[in-house]
């Protein structure tokens, strides 16, 4: 039996390649894709941005159903028992357990994460990417039953920007009481908007976009700035203040992908707060931004970098959208539905945004 991936084959450049299903070895899980989420990430690997990214099949944001159980693989990570047809969730890359960042414990900087997701797809087992009809799981590569209450439309983006906030929010750890300012009012700000609340956090967000923050508001934020009525960083900081009691937020997350929001964010934060980076993740001279490193000192705050999560928030994720998935729109963080053979033009829509985000249903 043969399946179809969309490989990215140069910058810019996806093209439909059929291979013959491989086997589930031992350890691994074959599985079927239900839908799979196009985020910016996508886009910025898309454009040759990734590093190590640059032949491979697309896609990361998924839920699938088992098509086949390699030898040994009778539960989840969770210890669930699992058969063929169950809805399941992956993290989109593999914690080797045995390299010097996972040794410490943080899964989420594991050196041989990509390992297969960075090779071309002619090399077994082709199905590395979820923008394809089949995914495969690899041993070592954690995965996860979806609770039966849980719509595939609300779960596929959860093996990205949910498990990440509650993984980012959980390092910063932000307490029932404190105020979180949000920088960026997209997929990741709303989803930090909704397990912030759920912590029993204030939430202030910014955009600049007045739609984004009405959507923002249904998810729960309390305060919205649109940086149009705020044109300056100094009118926008001053309004945090006086939202605040002068304070400045006790936790900032950024996730507006903009390195200009680095040095607002920190005049964001109280003094001894926390800052959070995940938006912000390209590194060279256009990137970079002025400012006096004594703003940290003076502050005391705590700068957290935050890329990819440790696994098991993906969990942590399943558990939050079985609570709470009927509370917040999460139904509408997605606007398009598009086919396999469609990958390039949901990509060339997402960039232009016309399209919010777009899924793929192969
Ligand atoms: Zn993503
Ligand atoms: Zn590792």
């Amino acid at each position: 039996m043969k399946g179809r991936v969309a490989a990215l084959v140069g910058p810019r450049q996806v093209e439909i390649k059929e291979f013959d299903l491989p086997e589930a070895k031992p350890g691994a899980v074959l599985t079927k894709i239900r839908r799979s989420n196009l985020c910016g990430s996508e886009l910025h690997i898309w454009n040759h941005f990734h590093p190590l990214i640059k032949y491979g099949v697309l896609g990361h944001e998924m839920v699938a159903e088992i098509f086949e159980l390699g030898e040994g693989v009778s539960t989840d990570y969770a210890g669930n028992p699992v058969q063929v047809g169950d809805r399941v969730v992956a993290p989109y890359y593999l914690t080797c357990q045995k390299c010097a960042n996972c040794l410490r414990g943080d899964f989420n900087l594991c050196l041989n994460a990509y390992t297969y997701w960075k090779q071309p797809p002619e090399n077994p087992p082709h199905f590395t990417g979820t923008f394809a009809t089949h995914y495969y799981i690899h041993p070592n590569q954690y995965f996860y039953k979806v609770p039966d209450s849980v719509p595939d439309n609300i779960v596929a983006g959860a093996n990205c920007g949910l498990s990440q906030v509650i993984f980012g929010l959980n390092k910063a750890n932000l307490k029932n009481g404190e105020t979180l300012v949000i920088q960026g009012a997209g997929g990741l700000g709303l989803y930090a908007t909704a397990v912030a609340k759920e912590k029993g956090a204030k939430v202030i967000i910014i955009d600049s976009v007045e739609q984004r923050l009405e959507v923002a508001k249904r998810f729960g934020a309390d305060c919205a700035i649109n940086m149009k009525n705020y044109a300056s960083m100094e009118a926008r900081v001053q309004e945090v203040q006086r939202m605040t009691s002068g304070q400045g937020g006790d936790v900032v997350l950024e996730v507006a992908g903009v390195p200009a929001a680095f040095v607002e964010g920190l005049n964001m934060v109280r003094p001894a707060g926390r800052y959070v980076s995940i938006g912000n993740v390209n590194v060279s001279k256009e990137f970079e931004v002025s400012m006096s490193p004594g703003l940290i000192t003076r502050k005391s705050c705590q700068v957290i970098g935050v890329v990819r999560y440790n696994p098991w928030y993906l969990y942590e994720a399943l558990k939050f959208l079985e609570r709470n998935h009927t509370q917040y729109p999460f139904g509408d963080l997605t606007d398009k539905e598009y086919s396999l053979d469609e990958v390039q033009i949901a990509l060339e829509k997402a960039e232009a945004r016309e399209v919010t985000r777009p899924v793929i249903v192969p």
